[in-house]
């Protein structure tokens, strides 16, 4: 399934977006990517454009590097030269590129619409009253280490920072709770996941954790939904949040597929739900697919279980001799990670040419400080 550019529909209403100057907008395919490289030549080496995985194509050819959150906020380490970073993906992983740039660049999201919903499940003020609730129910927060997925906002990751813990990205989630289990504290460890519950629950099966030691904190409930015992007796606490692309997919897709094609395998993202990812015959992050899908032997069938761009691109251009399909037949598509436009990205060069900074993402220093606590223990585990 291909997605087209921008349909007639889109163009209408781009500008409901976040607004456009009206000379964005009803430009026509051919003149944005005219203009687009004209404005990245002359800005030359002074920008560095990233590209997430689940960006559009339109966007995502002009990036100098396309990759997931975490690898992408490491490239910018290779771009000393460059002044201005063009993060083409979502609101956290702008933060996160704010929190590891050096200090004389500036860091530059396109749309400031294009959020998360999973990073918008969790908040820092959620997160105080979990703490002051686990203590009234007995549990020892001392002995409490959360461990959140990059997908979350600076302030989440401060929390964390602040109480001891560390992030984890879908790659080095399992290595990463393993560290955290093994912080020595006066009592068992309790590892609190957060945002994404499906993260946690199946990094944690993998790990041989019994789901009746995982249980789901619900920041909308009074104490998380949870009774004291149940709380006493996790060794997982998992936060009610989710990305709502990956749990689009479920077991009956699964099943249609095999149906299909006896001989094709199902790769899973770790976001999906676990039935899904049990169901799978392989699951793992967005770099673990890729590599699997392009080292697999020609002629290969794939369902895969994650955004609908990256499963496209693998289609057309990583493993062009195989058959790649979306396990949902209606494509799983990240919308916030869509809003970011070409005329959008148009919108920020030129303003760049002009002497304008547009959309410039600033984490607070202390807000930086606490959270760079937690991303740089996570870059200590091997
Ligand atoms: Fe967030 Fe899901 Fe989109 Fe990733 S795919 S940016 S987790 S909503």
């Amino acid at each position: 399934m291909q997605l087209h550019v921008l349909t007639e529909y889109e163009k209408d209403h781009i500008g409901e977006r976040q607004a456009l100057p009206e000379q964005y907008l009803g430009l026509s395919d051919q003149e944005m990517d005219t203009r687009i490289a004209a404005a990245r030549a002359e800005l030359g080496r002074r920008v560095v454009v990233l590209g997430h995985h689940y960006q559009r194509d339109e966007v995502i050819k002009f990036a100098d590097f396309t990759g997931d959150s975490l690898k992408l906020a490491r490239a910018i380490s290779t771009r000393a030269t460059a002044e201005f970073i063009v993060f083409c993906g979502v609101h956290f992983m702008a933060e996160s590129a704010d929190i590891l740039r050096a200090p004389h660049q500036k860091v530059i999201l396109p749309d400031l619409a294009a959020g998360c919903s999973m990073a918008d499940m969790a908040a820092s003020d959620q997160l105080e009253t979990a703490w002051r609730e686990l203590e009234d129910m007995g549990v020892d927060t001392a002995s409490i280490i959360p461990v959140t997925y990059i997908n979350s906002s600076a302030d989440v990751k401060a929390f964390v920072g602040e109480h001891g813990g560390v992030v984890c990205t879908s790659t080095n989630a399992a290595a990463v709770m393993k560290w955290a289990w093994e912080r020595p504290r006066s009592g068992e460890v309790k590892v609190m996941m957060l945002p994404d519950q499906h993260l946690g629950r199946n990094t944690g099966w993998k790990m041989g954790v019994p789901l009746d030691r995982m249980v789901v904190w619900d920041p909308h409930e009074t104490r998380g939904g949870l009774t004291p015992a149940q709380a006493s007796q996790a060794k997982l606490i998992l936060w009610k949040g989710h990305c709502s692309v990956h749990t689009r997919f479920n077991v009956a897709q699964i099943e249609a597929f095999r149906k299909k094609y006896p001989d094709g395998q199902v790769i899973a993202h770790p976001e999906c739900t676990l039935d899904v990812v049990q169901a799978a015959d392989l699951s793992g992050s967005t770099e673990f697919i890729i590599d699997a899908v392009k080292k697999s032997p020609k002629g290969t069938v794939w369902a895969v279980a994650t955004e609908v761009h990256l499963v496209n691109r693998l289609a057309t251009q990583v493993a062009p001799d195989r058959t790649v399909i979306t396990l949902d037949p209606f494509g799983c598509l990240c919308s916030t990670m869509f809003r970011v436009s070409p005329n959008h990205l148009l919108w920020i060069l030129e303003g760049l040419l002009e002497g304008r900074i547009h959309n410039q993402i600033v984490v607070p220093d202390e807000t930086k400080r606490l959270a760079k606590l937690a991303l740089d223990r996570m870059l200590e585990i091997h």
